[in-house]
């Protein structure tokens, strides 16, 4: 049982974080945003997750990114959340933005995932009991559906805004088709598109190639980067073999397979480069994504305090010469 006392710092918009506008938006988004994928389920301590997230907002973290489906079990980090929101947020809910999203499986039968206006609003109703909250200030569309109608989907976007229970909608990893005529579709309807939610970092640069991040930009949207730190690999975690309580060991999306001669390699060369400009390897992945105009924010994840104050950290220095660009590139693209 956690009697928490939490107090947030009264400093806690006096540190080195810096606030980004969505797209052309009214939101400004924390240039670093904090995910609770993993290491806020029922299956994690409980006392760490309430320390990241009071950590967190006292560093000026506002944005609490969510998903009906963390945890694991499903649905229990809305429930961390909505506990840590309980005891210790819920002073602060004004100064918060907290999302979630459906879309991915989640309960069993044929209304348990996808996109469908059953699956969304059904979902949607039940993270806001899990999380204690009347409303989230972002909800997304969480993956592109081939098989429901995309107006069904995104008018369901819009009627979840009008009902008030997200002030904001999103989408994420939707191909560039879906996310043009998603644009489209909600801005005629005055529920514009708030954020692009995909996956980007130095190792993964398929969104940069397809110009999927320009293209939110292009029609008003923020782009926000998910796994930033390729989920541990772009950081020190794997120098010096697996350790026991990573995300590599755990088990899961982060295979052990993944972690071949080569790609550690590249991990050790940019570790070079990041020491070089005197960073940690955490900090530099975090700052080369945040060296673009685009870029709204980016969502980290983190087992412990001592990471996210490294990750925090990166925003020191988020400029690159030309050279080490160049040098990443090569390390990277070969
Ligand atoms: P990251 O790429 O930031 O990976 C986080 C992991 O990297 C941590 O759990 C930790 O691993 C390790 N790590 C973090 N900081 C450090 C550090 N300073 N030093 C050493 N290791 C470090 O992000 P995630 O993959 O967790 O994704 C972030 C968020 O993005 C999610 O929580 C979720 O909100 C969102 N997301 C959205 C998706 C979507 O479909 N829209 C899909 C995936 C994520 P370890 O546990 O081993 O310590």
């Amino acid at each position: 049982m956690i009697n928490s006392v939490y107090k947030a710092s009264d400093s806690r918009y006096e540190s080195i974080m810096k606030y980004r506008r969505c797209g052309s938006s009214g939101i400004l988004l924390p240039e670093i945003s904090l995910g609770l994928w993993h290491n806020f389920g029922d299956v994690d301590t409980l006392s760490n997750s309430f320390s990241m997230a009071h950590y967190a907002f006292d560093q000026g973290i506002t944005h609490f990114d969510l998903a009906n489906n963390y945890g694991p079990s499903f649905g229990s980090a809305e429930e961390t959340f909505g506990t840590i929101m309980k005891k210790s947020f819920a002073p602060y809910r004004d100064e918060l933005f907290i999302s979630t999203k459906a879309g991915h499986d989640m309960w069993n039968g044929p209304y348990g995932t996808w996109g469908s206006r059953k699956h969304l609003i059904a979902s949607l109703n039940q993270s806001l009991k899990r999380m204690n909250i009347e409303y989230v200030d972002i909800f997304y569309s969480h993956r592109f559906d081939p098989n429901t109608p995309l107006e069904e989907t995104l008018q369901t976007l819009v009627d979840i805004v009008k009902q008030g229970k997200a002030l904001y909608i999103g989408i994420s990893k939707y191909p560039t088709e879906a996310a043009k005529f998603a644009y489209n579709y909600l801005s005629e309807r005055d529920v514009p598109c708030l954020l692009y939610q995909g996956r980007y970092n130095i190792f993964d640069r398929d969104l940069e190639e397809r110009n999927i991040i320009k293209q939110a930009y292009d029609n008003g949207s923020g782009f926000i980067a998910f796994s930033p730190l390729a989920q541990g690999l772009l950081t020190d975690r794997y120098l010096n073999g697996i350790p026991a309580d990573s995300r590599i060991s755990r088990g899961g999306f982060l295979k052990k397979e993944t972690l071949t001669d080569d790609v550690l390699l590249k991990i050790q060369n940019l570790n070079k480069i990041a020491h070089d400009r005197g960073q940690t390897l955490a900090e530099m992945a975090l700052a080369w994504i945040l060296k673009d105009k685009y870029v709204s924010s980016v969502i980290i994840g983190a087992s412990s305090v001592r990471q996210l104050s490294d990750n925090i950290n990166a925003l020191h220095n988020t400029q690159f010469s030309k050279e080490e660009l160049e040098k990443i590139n090569c390390i990277c693209l070969g």
